[in-house]
């Protein structure tokens, strides 16, 4: 065993807290205190911080090795880690003191916290998922490394100018650096591409490729009521050669660092759209790159401890965030195969036993495919490999169902009609001995839908495991009121095991707890109308009620039922107004791919909307309308404690599971939403009472584009829907280009409208006016909405990952 170099821990009092800090801004970063800017100071506090982490983590990762722990490698493209000071103090339990430490030093720790920039390097859901579940794996003691790309510009800035969205580059590493990571130069594998393969004494040998290295940057992830604390391990390309010297030296400087840039935007970017499979071969490269170097990495670690490769499947489980690492299936049996020696067959046996896959969308145009061609080019043994576990799939199924063609066409790993494409979701399928869906719905469709025939095939393979988000950043620091208010009454342990926040149920009818309760979301709401006020010039009335749809802009997720909601209230404010309305503030926020031109026009829409609504005198405080730009996780936690209301308003069918939908029910919000996802286990949790559920179920929803969908009868019928979209049309709200909506009038009444958005109108608008209704009974609202906060322990990240390590990956935790 290991000897620690030292014996204990840095002390976390406020006086060793204060001499960290000092110490730091003196020989870290060569500042005095009358020269520390705002940045250095965070920096101080920040390797303050660190250093007490990196304590946890040298022993939990000493664990790892003495205990021989099994290992989950969960390897995903995205993960969306947002802010980490906070939530370190959170695990170290230390912000008091820290926050002491800071003030003795005469600074304020709300302020510099919020100079620490966003780790961007996710989307939206999949990528906070990833994030969320590494919190849970630390905080269970589940020995596992996250792997995935270190981007230099994470998810792009969101500006809204002139009510466009703007995309500016997010250079997150530029101004400050990223003081959480390690660099590890040590650790650097060379990832290939192109060449070809030759054979040789029946080996297959891939030659002529070109390199490029990966370095690796791990990251803590520190548990929470745990001494563990876990890794983040992302990749970053660096060129294999630095500058071609002889063509500087011959004054072509562009040429001279032409090879090093290219080798280099291989992590560049992250592709900034997690629901269209893109087509770009970069994309391709990229995936390849983080998983070839995550499976050199856990190869080499695998063999630290271990003599063969036959016990692997008993130290290692390797989990795919959707299809996007799948490559790393073939990955496994090249190394295994070309490298090692090992026969096709065992590492094809050993990789059925090691993989599982998380399917996160039945949508069709989200699944990735590549071509034959372009794998070939790219990837030329791994086509290879490919198409020989096609061969081993394929006979088996032709032996288990006594050659049914039509069977094996259909599941071929390789679709053949047109041009030749491989399908990775496939892929994943038969490689995994687990296949996981997000929410009970989400995994039925999918054995009834796109992986139909793999149900029949390997019935025992599917599952689900419905999403969950850690309720250490989501309650405990996006809340800090809130969940003082809890403690008082169930005391702390709901941070660890979040089932016991069930234990508030009986103070939904305690007169001061709901007086307390009030209180605290009306100082949320009043947080967010400054916010409001000062970045946006809105004033928003905290006792407005504040409606919240925070998310992706998506056709499918249909911000434009929202909105038709607003432009018909608005109407009808305008035509009555001597109604006692209940005033509504109406809170938009999310980033629209930036070639998704459709979601671009929906987010003009809004601000339109917005201006026209916000500037009537006639309307006043009874409506307002704001889109947040730039939504990601540090904005999340201020606007989401803030809504009294959800929007969760997918076509049913189409949102796998959601989780933004569990983080506001944590915070007491109301929940309007269809049959869709999670929401239907947040309503059987929180109770059907709790909760405003409208529009067609997934079933109907299926029978409805059966039967020859007509939205035009809907238009047709319904005056106030006719009234809103025909003002869309004719630029009621866009006077200055009376055609910009055009489009999106066209795609709901001329084009089908895919998302049935017209046939869901009557009853989301009728459920709306329940809204209202309810929301005048101040006591029965907030009795609903402390029955939400008290439902809601099922949906933490702690219980998905136990379901994950129990029944997927057959881990078992680590002992500190
Ligand atoms: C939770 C979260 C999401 C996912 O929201 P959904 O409503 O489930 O789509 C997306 N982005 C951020 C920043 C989040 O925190």
């Amino acid at each position: 065993m290991e000897k620690p170099l030292h014996e204990g821990y840095l002390a976390s009092d406020v006086e060793a807290l204060k001499r960290s800090i000092s110490n730091n801004l003196r020989y870290r970063s060569g500042k005095i205190p009358l020269t520390a800017t705002r940045g250095d100071w965070l920096l101080a506090a920040e390797l303050a911080v660190r250093n007490r982490l990196v304590e946890r983590w040298m022993k939990s990762n000493t664990a790892y090795y003495t205990q021989n722990s099994k290992v989950v490698y969960y390897l995903s493209m995205e993960f969306l880690i947002g802010r980490t000071f906070q939530n370190a103090l959170e695990c170290l339990d230390i912000r008091e003191d820290m926050e002491e430490a800071l003030r003795d030093l005469a600074v304020d720790m709300e302020e510099i916290t919020s100079y620490e920039p966003d780790a961007a390097l996710g989307n939206g859901g999949l990528g906070r998922l990833a994030a969320c579940f590494l919190d849970a794996m630390a905080t269970l003691n589940i020995a596992n490394i996250g792997y995935g790309i270190r981007y230099d510009y994470g998810m792009f800035k969101q500006e809204i100018i002139d009510g466009y969205q703007v995309e500016t580059p997010d250079y997150w590493l530029l101004t400050r650096g990223n003081p959480w990571e390690f660099p590890r130069p040590e650790l650097q594998f060379n990832v290939r591409y192109g060449g070809h393969v030759e054979q040789q004494n029946g080996r297959a040998r891939w030659v002529d490729s070109h390199r490029v290295l990966a370095m690796a940057y791990d990251t803590i992830i520190p548990g929470y009521d745990t001494e563990c604390a876990t890794t983040l391990r992302l990749w970053s390309a660096k060129a294999t050669s630095e500058i071609n010297l002889s063509a500087f030296n011959k004054g072509n400087y562009a040429g001279a660092v032409e090879a090093k840039n290219m080798s280099e935007n291989v992590t560049r970017v992250l592709y900034p759209d997690d629901s269209t499979a893109s087509g770009r071969e970069l994309r391709l490269m990229q995936e390849y790159f983080f998983v070839s170097a995550s499976l050199q990495d856990l190869i080499r670690r695998h063999q630290l401890n271990h003599a063969s490769f036959d016990n692997l499947a008993e130290t290692i489980s390797i989990h795919l965030n959707d299809t996007h690492p799948v490559l790393a299936v073939p990955e496994l049996i090249r190394i295994l195969v070309d490298e090692q020696g090992v026969s096709f067959k065992q590492a094809w046996s050993l990789a059925q036993q090691i993989f599982s896959y998380t399917n996160h969308t039945l949508m069709s145009e989200a699944l990735e495919t590549w071509t034959v061609e372009m794998l070939g080019r790219i990837l030329p043994r791994h086509l290879m490999i490919i198409f020989d576990i096609n061969n081993e799939f394929l006979s088996m199924v032709a032996q288990k169902f006594e050659n049914d063609n039509d069977l094996l066409r259909r599941v071929s790993l390789v679709d053949e009609a047109g041009e030749r494409r491989v399908r990775m979701a496939y892929l994943a399928v038969v490689a995994s001995h687990k296949v996981n869906g997000v929410s009970e719905l989400h995994s039925e469709l999918m054995k009834e839908s796109i992986f139909a025939d793999f149900a029949r095939i390997f019935p025992e393979r599917f599952t689900n495991v419905t999403n969950g988000i850690t309720p250490r950043r989501w309650l405990s620091q996006a809340n800090p009121f809130l969940s003082e208010l809890i403690d008082d009454r169930i005391g702390k342990n709901w941070r660890r095991h979040f089932e016991e926040i069930g234990r508030l149920k009986p103070y939904a009818n305690d007169p001061a707890f709901l007086g307390s309760f009030k209180a605290v979301k009306r100082q949320n709401k009043q947080r967010l109308a400054r916010w409001v006020r000062n970045v946006l010039n809105v004033n928003l009335n905290p006792d407005s009620l504040f409606d919240v749809q925070i998310k992706r802009i998506h056709e499918y997720k249909r911000q434009l039922l929202n909105v038709l909601h607003v432009i018909t209230r608005y109407n009808q404010i305008k035509a009555n107004p001597d109604v006692n309305w209940v005033p509504r503030s109406i809170i938009f926020a999310g980033k629209a791919a930036s070639a998704y031109q459709m979601a671009k026009d929906i987010i003009k829409l809004i601000n339109d909307v917005a201006v026209k609504v916000n500037n009537d005198r006639d309307i006043g405080d009874k409506l307002k309308v704001v889109f947040i730009p730039n939504y990601g996780v540090s904005l999340a936690e201020m606007i989401i404690p803030a809504a009294d209301l959800s929007e969760q308003i997918s076509m049913a069918g189409t949102e796998a599971s959601g989780t933004g939908n569990m983080k506001l029910a944590a915070n007491g919000a109301l929940t309007i939403g269809t049959l869709d996802g999670a929401n239907i286990e947040i309503m059987e949790r929180v109770g059907s009472d709790n909760i405003f559920i409208f529009g067609n179920t997934a079933e109907q929803v299926e029978q409805i584009k059966a039967n020859n969908y007509q939205p035009r009868e809907y238009y047709e019928r319904i005056p106030e829907l006719k009234q809103a979209l025909d003002q869309i049309r004719d630029g009621f709200f866009s006077p200055d280009e009376p055609g910009r909506f055009r489009a999106i009038y066209d795609s709901l009444i001329n084009y089908g409208d895919r998302y049935l958005v017209l046939a869901d109108y009557e009853s989301y608008m009728a459920t709306q006016r329940q809204v209202d209704t309810l929301y005048r009974q101040t006591i029965r609202w907030d009795t609903k909405a402390i029955a939400n906060v008290a439902g809601v322990g099922y949906f933490s990240a702690d219980r998905a990952i136990s379901e994950y390590a129990r029944n997927i990956w057959n881990v078992e935790p680590i002992e500190l």
